[in-house]
């Protein structure tokens, strides 16, 4: 490459499309690179939900009591056990972060980061006819299947309603109309102000079609590592050398290995999760729809409806387990959902989580000109157009939003 780039984007994903097509807006001349094709990684398989109601971080006092469970394989969490050695390190900084004084602080933080997701959606999406087709916000429900599990959700449903989220029971003629999808439900609760979109790999489609509309430049490559050179950086991929003024890392789960040599420590984890989606609408089924027993997602989408399960500690890069797609078909068959004769199209997805449960959002000390946006865990989608915006406003005007000093990668040392 000639000239150097005023900014390279490591990673396609809707964290570095959202970012660079924020970036490109803004003026600046950004190459968004990636391995494959935009938005194939983690943000081409979730759920879709936008999830505007999660205002804490899923690291909190007392989550040491899902241990063993989990370490059993019970539930809807696990571990893949032949990554122990990755992920049990992971864990023990995760139990810290579960501390009451260090989990208020990263609260705080949270709830601030979120207090803008719905108005920077609704500002993406009127900046960008595309998104605002594949972006409804009508809410999302939340059954039961039997009264235990209902009463065992109260105390957190109105800890929530306390903290300002917005839902409500669902009435006799709402749950009756839900169980056409679900038989079984026995009672639910509609959150009011959640969105969802049809399709999340559309999603990203959209924000790169955007991006390329402005200006913005792709490079399909694998990059190596990422070298300061000269107040500028070297990107080291099989191609070319790429030559970039400032570099922002947005590879998702497998970003540790590009940052740690720039001395920037991200203790990323795969937290895996899996979905099978079918191509066929289930009738009925108008917004995103939790089974709270089954920990499972069914999200309408335009291809049909998709069901979205699981977590599995892995390390990055370890093959899929295919018992998962099993155990998700038979919750889908007790529930009554699922017919035998549908073919679901089946896929794994690496959440990038941190110990901590927050992003890192920031910039090094060290190396001026280096940034990241990683470790959006179960929220990625939800907070990319806020994630954009934070970012860019630091990169482009030198802004900085009060809550990124939690959210720095020096919180890992
Ligand atoms: C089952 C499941 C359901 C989910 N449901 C939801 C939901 O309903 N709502 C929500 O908000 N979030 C949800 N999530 C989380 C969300 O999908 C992720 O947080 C989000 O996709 C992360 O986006 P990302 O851009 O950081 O990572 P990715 O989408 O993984 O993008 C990273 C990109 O970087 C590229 N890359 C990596 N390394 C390199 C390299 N060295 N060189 C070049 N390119 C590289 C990859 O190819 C990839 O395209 C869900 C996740 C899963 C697994």
């Amino acid at each position: 490459m000639a000239s150097p780039v005023d900014l390279a984007i490591v990673g396609a994903g809707v964290i570095g499309t959202a970012l660079a097509r924020e970036l490109q807006l803004r003026g600046m001349r950004c190459l968004l690179i990636d391995g494959g094709a935009p938005g194939h990684g983690t943000s081409f398989g979730n759920a879709g939900h936008i999830a505007i109601e999660q205002l804490s971080p899923l690291s909190q006092p007392g989550a040491w009591r899902e241990a063993p469970a989990l370490l059993l394989g019970r539930g809807a969490a696990s571990l893949r056990w032949p990554d122990a050695a990755t992920v049990l390190p992971w864990a023990m900084k995760f139990l810290r972060s579960c501390r009451k004084a260090q989990y208020e602080i990263n609260d705080r933080a949270f709830h601030a980061l979120q207090a803008s997701t719905g108005t920077d959606w609704s500002a993406l999406a009127a900046a960008c006819p595309r998104v605002a087709a594949l972006t409804q916000f009508l809410g999302h429900d939340e059954i039961f299947e039997s009264a235990a599990a209902r009463d065992k959700a109260h105390a957190a449903l109105l800890a929530q309603r306390a903290d300002g989220v917005n839902w409500r029971d669902l009435s006799a003629t709402e749950l009756g109309g839900l169980r056409a999808v679900a038989p079984r439900a026995i009672a639910g609760v509609r959150y009011l102000d959640s969105g969802y979109v049809k399709t999340p790999l559309g999603i990203v489609e959209a924000l790169y079609a955007d991006f390329l509309s402005k200006g913005g430049r792709f490079l399909t490559a694998q990059v190596r590592s990422i070298a300061p050179h000269d107040d500028a950086f070297v990107l080291n991929s099989d191609g070319a050398p790429i030559h970039a003024q400032r570099v922002v890392v947005a590879a998702g789960a497998r970003s540790a290995r590009l940052l740690s040599p720039l001395g920037l420590r991200a203790p990323l984890i795969a937290e895996r999760g899996y979905h099978l989606s079918f191509s066929r609408h289930l009738p009925g089924l108008l917004r995103p729809l939790l089974l709270r027993e089954r920990s499972a997602v069914l999200t309408p989408m335009q291809f049909g409806f998709r069901c979205t399960s699981f977590v599995e500690f892995a390390a990055p890069g370890s093959a899929p387990t295919p018992s998962k797609w099993r155990t998700l078909k038979r919750h889908l068959q007790e529930s009554g959902i699922f017919l035998p004769t549908d073919e679901p199209r089946l896929w794994m997805g690496e959440r990038p989580t941190l110990p901590d449960y927050m992003p890192a959002i920031g910039a090094s000390r060290a190396h001026p000109g280096l940034f990241y946006a990683i470790g959006h865990q179960h929220l990625g989608l939800t907070l990319s157009p806020t994630t954009a915006r934070v970012l860019a406003d630091l990169i482009a005007s030198d802004k900085r939003a009060s809550f990124l000093d939690a959210l720095d990668l020096r919180r890992f040392g």
